[in-house]
């Protein structure tokens, strides 16, 4: 196991302790990082026309297992390496970090709805979930990896083997959350809905330039 840098831990204790916070928004940082990774893609194959792709297939997927009790998002944008993978989540290293922090330090431990009005990214599937898996290739790499973490101390890098049912054959990244077990001030179980997860597209992704599919594969 890789750990965890000391100042992306403190941030996700925060998140992830805070019972105040607007859990909900995790759907919207999953989905604008799929949007930011078709937009790459794309802009790659603007300059190289080496680069091919199928404007008409780009697009994010969103689906749920009631039984497994997992969230997924899934899109075919650039994707990552494992150099990607360990550089991209195992820091916090996005845009809105600093300002986040700054305001955070201001707020002095009082994290109401700091985390709501920031973008903190990728890290905030940790409200909503016990671990966290993402497996990705990238554009052009015929290797796929797994990047996997409880949100706690740090995560693992494997390679994802052909024969693994989650291998990905395409470029893309291919993100399964698995909720926490409810608590009394806590219900997850909410997010397992097509009715719930079609809300919340709605309500932060309307305008994500690629369509947002939901996937209803169980009943
Ligand atoms: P930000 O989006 O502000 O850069 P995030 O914490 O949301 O910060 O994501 C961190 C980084 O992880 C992104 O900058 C990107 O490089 C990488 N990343 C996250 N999700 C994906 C994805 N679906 N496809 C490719 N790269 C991703
Ligand atoms: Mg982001």
């Amino acid at each position: 196991m890789r750990k965890f840098k000391t100042e992306s831990k403190k941030l996700l204790d925060l998140m992830i302790n805070s019972i105040y916070t607007n859990r909900e928004i995790f759907l919207r940082e999953l989905v604008s990082n799929a949007s930011d990774a078709i937009d790459k893609l794309y802009l790659k194959s603007l300059t190289d026309s080496s680069v091919q792709v199928d404007q008409a297939n780009l697009a994010i997927n969103v689906a749920f297992d009631r039984d497994a009790r997992t969230i997924t998002v899934f899109d075919n944008g650039i994707g990552m390496t494992a150099d990607e993978l360990e550089k991209n989540l195992g820091t916090i290293a996005h845009s809105g970090s600093e300002e986040f922090k700054a305001a955070n330090a201001e707020a002095q431990g009082d994290a109401v709805d700091i985390i709501g009005r920031f973008g903190v990214g990728f890290y905030s599937a940790f409200m909503v979930a016990k671990e966290v898996s993402v497996v990705t290739r990238a554009y052009g790499s015929d290797e796929c990896n797994r990047w996997t973490s409880d949100g706690v101390e740090g995560y693992t890098i494997e390679p994802v083997s052909a024969d693994d049912p989650a291998y990905r054959s395409t470029c893309g990244t291919t993100i399964v959350l698995t909720l926490k077990d409810n608590a009394e001030d806590a219900d997850y179980d909410e997010f397992l809905s097509e009715w719930k997860l079609r809300e919340l597209i709605k309500k932060y992704s309307n305008y994500v330039r690629y369509p947002v599919q939901m996937l209803v594969t169980k009943s």
